[in-house]
Formats: structure tokens, C-alpha cells, sequence
């Protein structure tokens, strides 16, 4: 079940290797979340759904002070990082990841957990949301309060996104 991409504009498929899993399933075309693939899909009683997410991404597991990949797992970590709404019902996100120990004798690291960058370490929410949050304002003419309440986020997260689209703005290259 290999994913295809058809570019716009041209018929002719294009089968595409991705990271460490190999080919992308259906599933995983579907969510389009950078560096994750996924695993499984479960449906609840009420409708929502749960994704089971796999990193898929093999700089992940670069180790964070050093950069040279960690070969060691340490052990495993599951997070909930918090995706655009997909549709009228909840879709959960439920990223399984690994934790990584690196061996290279000079590097003062501790262990560390993967990152993509969709979902940089320590974030909750994917880079894709942040970004439409930001957006909504910038662009959308949307208050905080608005899209805070449209993307179920708290206002503090969606200045602190708009902050950064504003940003990109101003430190754009004038042309
Ligand atoms: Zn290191």
C-alpha cells in the first residue's frame, strides 16, 4: 500500500520513500504530517478518533547537544501533540516515540526524546496549527479571542503564534 503523490498539474504518480519507514501509507498521505507516519486509527463510540502516530523522520533521533545520531534507545515516550481540526469530530493525535542515548564520549547529553520538526522538542502543538493560528490574525483580519475559540487553543498560544507570524513578516528580505 504505497502512497502516490500526483503533482498538480501532472497524471503521472509518483510513489514516495520516506524517511526511515519506507513507503508512505494511504493513511499517512492522508494526515500529511511532516516527519510522522501512521500507525494505526482507532474510532470511538462518539466518532472521534484516535491516530497512532511513528516517527519517520531519521534525523530525529540526532542527538540535540552533538548532532551525531543516537544508536542506543533508552526507551519510549508517547505524547499528544495537538493537530489543525480535521473535521466536526476530534481527531487525537498520540505520537509514540523513542528515547535515544548518546554514546559519543565527549558529548555531555542526557538522554533525549525524538523531535521532528513539525513537533519540535517541548512543543504541544504541531508547527502547522501555530502557524494557521498566526495566520488567522495576520492575514484574516481575526481577533485573538476568535481564533483562539475557533482552534481550541488559550489566548496566550495564540498571540504568542501571531507573534511569530508578524515576525516572519518583518524579517522577510525585501524584494
Ligand atoms: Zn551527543
Amino acid at each position: 500500500m504505497g502512497g502516490v503523490v500526483v503533482g498538480p498539474g501532472c497524471r503521472t504518480p509518483v510513489v514516495d520513500h520516506w524517511g526511515a519507514t519506507g513507503l508512505v501509507s494511504d493513511t499517512t498521505l492522508l494526515l500529511d504530517l511532516d516527519g510522522a507516519s501512521v500507525i494505526r486509527v482507532e474510532r470511538y463510540e462518539d466518532g472521534g478518533r484516535r491516530v497512532h502516530l511513528a516517527t519517520a523522520d531519521a534525523s530525529a533521533r540526532a542527538c540535540p547537544a552533538c548532532e551525531v545520531f543516537a544508536s542506543r534507545v533508552k526507551g519510549s515516550a508517547t505524547t499528544q501533540p495537538r493537530d489543525l481540526p480535521y473535521s466536526e469530530r476530534e481527531l487525537e493525535l498520540l505520537w509514540h516515540k523513542r528515547r535515544w542515548f548518546c554514546r559519543e564520549p565527549a558529548c555531555p547529553s542526557k538522554p533525549f526524546t525524538e523531535q521532528i520538526p513539525q513537533i519540535p522538542a517541548g512543543k504541544r502543538l504541531t508547527g502547522r496549527l501555530r502557524s494557521v493560528a498566526g495566520r488567522r490574525i495576520r492575514d484574516a483580519g481575526s481577533t485573538v479571542v476568535q481564533a483562539a475559540r475557533d482552534l481550541h487553543l488559550s489566548w496566550p498560544t495564540v498571540m504568542n503564534a501571531f507573534k511569530a507570524a508578524a515576525r516572519q513578516v518583518v524579517e522577510a528580505p525585501l524584494s
